[in-house]
């Protein structure tokens, strides 16, 4: 209950008050600088994004990695702060990057790449990421297209939706804003998207062939794929080295970890049960934290240089914000930022990665689509 729950950082998890209001106890941990106050956790409302299980058609090439125009080199060193890994600056790079090729493809054949996104009722913080995926699309020349149904739709109706932009060339990827109406079944909707548009990268034949040697997916999902652009724009080594991905959710942990393993470095998963995860953790040279569990990540976890990608986006109450609330990631930033070589901020890190990344498998999508290099 929040009124009776208390964040602090020394463990970073939801401690009962009487607890929290006890007098620390030697050598206890300082709780961690960004929640020097205590504060309540809000609840985050987050879609609850599902794996797709649908047909597949032809293997798909491998897709090409995006130019990498500009390296930024993170200096990863145990005596200096921390190098910011900025992602709103990856982003943006990354943004130009995708509107040279649109301009360079429609020049040469003629071709626009479409991203149709269906909204389905009328939650504001689904309207607010479709907005921007819109503006996102129009800033890079990727022409977008939206549906916006009522809450109460049918299933077929959506999906009939869908069934018209899978047959329209001039769409090559779509998406479905979730969260879903509640009478509304998930998994029949997102089935019905067509893979090779599915760009989310979600659906368990991407991911399959993630896992697999020798293969590679349609679409790597958005926020793993942004965590791989962040490491390798900033230049940190990943081949031979150890990795630890905290969480392992379908569409964030669990691919992180594969892609990781997929660029040759030796990778562990964290979870809720596992034993010791300070101790496994503090072994690894790059750990991607994707939990949903503000600052669950010590300063005392890390590795002196290690490179630290933080996914996670929870809001904590904050009466001096005009909103009441801030973000915060799944690590302790003032404290990791002491001890890591390089770190991603919340917000500005992976956040903006993500809309990249997908206007950036929206343009792979219509390449491979057109036979376009
Ligand atoms: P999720 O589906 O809730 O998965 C959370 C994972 O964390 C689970 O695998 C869970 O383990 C693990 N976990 C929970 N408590 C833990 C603990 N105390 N120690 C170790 N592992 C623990 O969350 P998600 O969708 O992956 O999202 C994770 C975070 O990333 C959230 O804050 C979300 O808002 C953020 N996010 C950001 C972006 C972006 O664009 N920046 C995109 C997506 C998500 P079990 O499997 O054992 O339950």
């Amino acid at each position: 209950m929040a009124s009776s729950i208390l964040s602090d950082c020394s463990s970073a998890r939801l401690l009962p008050l009487r607890r929290a209001l006890l007098p620390p106890r030697a050598p206890r941990l300082r709780p961690c600088p960004a929640l020097a106050h205590p504060r309540r956790l809000l609840v985050a409302a987050r879609p609850q994004l599902l794996p797709r299980p649908r047909r597949m058609d032809s293997p798909p090439p491998p897709p090409p990695r995006p130019p990498i125009q500009v390296r930024l080199l993170a200096t990863v060193s145990a005596d200096a702060p921390a190098k910011v890994i900025d992602g709103k600056l990856v982003a943006k790079q990354v943004r130009e990057e995708i509107a040279v090729e649109v301009t360079r493809m429609k020049d040469a054949i003629g071709i626009v790449p479409g991203l149709a996104v269906i909204l389905v009722g009328s939650r504001k913080d689904s309207q607010t990421y479709v907005r921007n995926k819109k503006k996102a699309c129009e800033a890079v020349g990727i022409k977008s297209y939206e549906v916006n149904l009522p809450e109460d739709s049918s299933e077929e109706e959506v999906i009939k939706h869908i069934a018209s932009f899978n047959s329209d060339p001039s769409v090559h990827g779509i998406l479905v804003q979730l969260p879903l109406p509640r009478h509304m079944n998930d998994e029949n909707i997102l089935n019905a998207v067509s893979i090779e548009k599915d760009v989310d990268g979600f659906h368990p034949l991407n991911i399959g062939r993630l896992a697999m040697q020798g293969r590679d997916p349609f679409f790597v999902p958005c926020t793993p794929k942004g965590c791989m652009e962040l490491l390798h724009r900033f230049g940190v080594e990943i081949k031979g080295k150890r990795a630890v991905v905290i969480g392992r959710s379908n569409i964030v942990g669990m691919p992180a970890a594969l892609l990781l393993q997929k660029a040759n470095a030796t990778v562990s998963i964290v979870h809720s049960q596992t034993k010791n995860p300070e101790e496994i953790t503090r072994q690894a040279d790059i750990v991607i934290a994707a939990v949903g569990v503000a600052n669950l990540v010590r300063g005392n976890w890390i590795k002196p240089g290690a490179a630290i990608i933080d996914v996670g986006i929870n809001p904590v109450d904050d009466p001096e914000s005009p909103r009441g609330y801030r973000l915060v990631g799944d690590v302790c930033y003032e404290e990791a930022s002491k001890v890591a070589g390089a770190i991603t901020p919340v917000p500005g890190g992976v956040g903006p990665m993500t809309i990249a990344m997908l206007l950036s498998n929206t343009l792979e999508s219509a390449k491979r689509t057109h036979k376009f290099k």
